[in-house]
């Protein structure tokens, strides 16, 4: 693990950037609101690309390639934490399978299709920058993967 201050908005464009033009992306708008003068969080880069790839990728499966994606950062207000939402316009996490989201091998994907691994990995990356990662889903219905991130920790 490589700690160094990042842009969470940098860090998300980028993997946006990278995924935009794939063919599973030609029928999803994105949108972003990201805030100014997000402080940098310590995250070892290539772990944080991992994390935004998987849950970006995640959603797009779960849209079938149509809808919309909506990446929100936000610094939370009193706390040092930093804040980065990602939802989507898909069919949702049903309430018997978001308990088990992040746990490995845990996939409602058609046999070959999913390992289930990708947010156990996820969970895993957060939990190793002191963060947290949660996930629900809108009130229209799609899924919302929140992730915090202190802007501060003691490596250890
Ligand atoms: P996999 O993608 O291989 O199935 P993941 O660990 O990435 O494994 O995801 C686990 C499960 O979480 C998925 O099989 C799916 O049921 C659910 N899930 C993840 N992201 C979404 C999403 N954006 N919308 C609906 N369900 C989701
Ligand atoms: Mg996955």
């Amino acid at each position: 693990q490589e700690v160094r201050p990042h842009d969470l908005n940098r860090a998300i464009s980028r993997t946006l950037f990278l995924l935009e033009n794939q063919s599973v992306f030609q029928n999803i708008i994105i949108v972003k609101n990201l805030a100014e003068d997000l402080p940098p969080v310590p995250a070892d880069i290539q772990q944080l690309n991992h994390v935004f790839m998987n849950i970006i990728l995640n959603a797009a499966e779960a849209m079938e390639g149509r809808g919309e994606l909506r990446v929100t950062s936000y610094l939370i207000p009193g706390r040092k934490i930093a804040a980065i939402e990602i939802s989507d316009t898909g069919p949702g996490i049903p309430k018997d399978v978001l308990p088990h989201v992040f746990e490995p091998f845990y996939t409602t994907k058609e046999q070959g299709k999913g390992t289930g691994l990708g947010l156990s990995l996820v969970y895993g990356i957060v939990e190793s920058h002191h963060g947290r990662i949660m996930a629900s889903n809108n009130h229209d219905g799609g899924a919302v993967f929140r992730i915090e991130l202190p802007l501060e920790f003691d490596s250890d």
